[in-house]
Parts: structure tokens; C-alpha cells; sequence
């Protein structure tokens, strides 16, 4: 059969979703195993990153980076998730998805 099948990665948003490392990257395939949506496939040429296909599927979860044995993938949050704010008079900063985040706003309604 001559015909030949291709994927081809979807367009990447704005934010490039995975970056990995290619000097760290050992091409395991652990990111492509533990990602639940499918976001990578194993790279056809061995011992290389794999291939970012679907970056849009991508739900932030963060197994890849937190299961990545080289420390070689990092994950760009978009830019609403990466939102923070600074109290004036203290000057301490805040941010969405932060642990132990200050008690929520008792300003009373107006
Ligand atoms: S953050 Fe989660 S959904 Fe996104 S590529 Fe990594 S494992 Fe997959
Ligand atoms: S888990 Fe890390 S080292 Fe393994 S293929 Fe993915 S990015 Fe590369």
C-alpha cells in the first residue's frame, strides 16, 4: 500500500503548553504513560523527547512534570492561572492555587 497516514500536532495555543528540555530528556516515555488525555506520543526516533501532539487536550494536571524522572519537562500555565495580587499594606503576594491561601475577603457586601 503506497498511501501513508500522518498525525500532525494540532495548532499550539498561545501558550506552549509542555516544554521539554532536550538536554535532559532521556526519551523515557514516562510523560506519555502517565498523561491521562493523551497529549504525547513516544517520539519515532528512540532516546528522544516525545512528540507534543495535542497540546489544546491539555488539563494542567501536572503528572508529566511531577513524574518526569529527569526533571526535563516543565508545564506553562496559561496566563489566567498564573494570576496573582499583591496586599498593599503588607505587601505579601497572592496567587490563584496557592497552599495556604489568606482567609477569603470579609469585606461586607455592597
Ligand atoms: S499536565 Fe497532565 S494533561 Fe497536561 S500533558 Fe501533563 S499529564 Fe497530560
Ligand atoms: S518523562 Fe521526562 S525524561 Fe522521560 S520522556 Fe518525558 S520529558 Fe523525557
Amino acid at each position: 500500500m503506497d498511501n501513508k497516514a500522518y498525525a500532525l500536532p494540532n495548532p499550539l495555543t498561545p501558550g506552549q503548553v509542555i516544554v521539554i528540555d532536550e538536554e535532559l530528556c532521556n526519551g523515557c516515555n514516562t510523560c506519555v504513560d502517565v498523561c491521562r488525555m493523551d497529549v504525547m506520543v513516544p517520539n519515532p526516533e528512540k532516546g528522544k523527547p516525545p512528540v507534543v501532539l495535542y497540546p489544546d487536550e491539555c488539563w494542567f494536571c501536572g503528572c508529566c512534570a511531577s513524574d518526569c524522572p529527569a526533571g526535563a519537562l516543565k508545564i506553562e500555565y496559561p496566563l489566567n492561572q498564573r494570576v496573582g495580587w499583591k496586599r498593599k499594606e503588607t505587601g505579601e503576594y497572592f496567587r490563584i492555587g496557592m497552599k495556604n491561601p489568606p482567609p477569603p475577603n470579609t469585606r461586607p457586601p455592597v
